[in-house]
């Protein structure tokens, strides 16, 4: 087995000259102030073991690593016929374009854009009672964490800028791929994406797209392995905005980032791996990150292919 600890540490050092470039998500407002020099790192594996570096028990905004959670909850209670609202493609469009959906009539391309997130978004709202109740006890069951928690300036700061958002969603819902009020919609929306969690909640977190569905923590299943290898393969061509082939070729494994500089990446049967850098490159992609990734999978040799 490779030893995790040593190779984070000397990826924590490798990438530090990267922590002074790219630029930190300003377009929301209560992201801009986060300090670019953060840097953290986490494994958790199959067996449980943690391996961690620098600011990994920070909890920062997780934005749209949340996408994963949502579409998790999505297929938990409409399974296979969310496909009929949102397609399966990689976009080749920055996540939030509006082009694209007038063109294709309001189905979003895949459900990691935010115009795809926000239709998935709409399918949650459709479980009652409590839908951001629900979303939560999924995520702190995932990550076996009972005190994560959303972080309500977060959505405050977005809600009063997201107006890109509110043009996607009030789009769809001219072509009718809305069930809920736009309103309801972004509120939920905005929610999710101000979940905050670290890289040690996020690694254990996403563990269970690395063990066929299966939470290691309470041995419950969040989805079945068919849903699970389905995510991962939307997470690998679809999860890293239109950078996703690159991140196939360079990192080689299923990863989901945000703007809050987060990404997790998930070995199927092995491992997942999360990491932190706020500043990010011109694809929305963590600069530092995506490097550190790179090393991962090329240090340890793990891959996917
Ligand atoms: N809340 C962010 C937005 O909608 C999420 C974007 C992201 O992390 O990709 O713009």
């Amino acid at each position: 087995m490779p030893d995790y600890q040593a190779i984070l540490d000397e990826i924590r050092e490798e990438t530090r000259p990267l922590l002074c470039q790219g630029h930190v998500a300003d377009y929301i407002p209560r992201l801009a102030g986060v300090p670019r020099e953060k840097f953290g790192m986490a494994v958790v594996t199959l067996d449980g073991r943690l391996y961690q570096t620098g600011d990994a028990d920070e909890a920062f905004s997780i934005q749209s690593i949340s996408k994963v959670y949502t579409l998790t909850q999505a297929l938990q209670s409409i399974g296979d016929r969310l496909w009929q609202r949102v397609g399966r493609e990689p976009s080749g469009n920055a996540f939030n374009s509006l082009v694209q959906l007038e063109l294709e009539n309001g189905l979003p391309r895949n459900p990691f854009i935010n115009a795809g997130a926000l239709v998935v978004a709409d399918v949650v709202l459709g479980s009652p009672p409590d839908p951001r109740a629900q979303l939560l006890a999924t995520v702190r069951r995932c990550s076996d964490n009972a005190a994560l928690r959303d972080d309500p300036e977060v959505a405050s700061s977005e809600q009063a800028n997201g107006f890109r958002n509110a043009a996607l969603a009030n789009f769809i819902r001219s072509f009718g791929n809305l069930d809920h009020s736009v309103h309801d919609v972004l509120g939920f929306y905005f929610y999710q994406c101000s979940l905050a969690m670290s890289c040690v909640d996020l690694a254990r977190g996403f563990l269970f797209l690395a063990n066929q569905g299966r939470c290691p923590w309470s041995g419950g299943n969040i989805l079945l392995p068919d849903q699970t290898r389905r995510i991962n393969a939307l997470m690998l061509t679809c999860g890293t905005y239109d950078a996703a082939g690159d991140f196939a070729y360079h990192v080689g494994i299923p990863c989901k980032s945000g703007v809050g500089g987060g990404i997790v990446g998930v070995i199927p049967k092995q491992l997942a791996v999360a990491v932190w850098s706020p500043a990010l490159d011109a694809k929305g992609n963590s600069l530092a990150g995506s490097a550190a990734l790179e090393l991962f999978t090329s240090k340890t040799g793990l891959s996917i292919f």
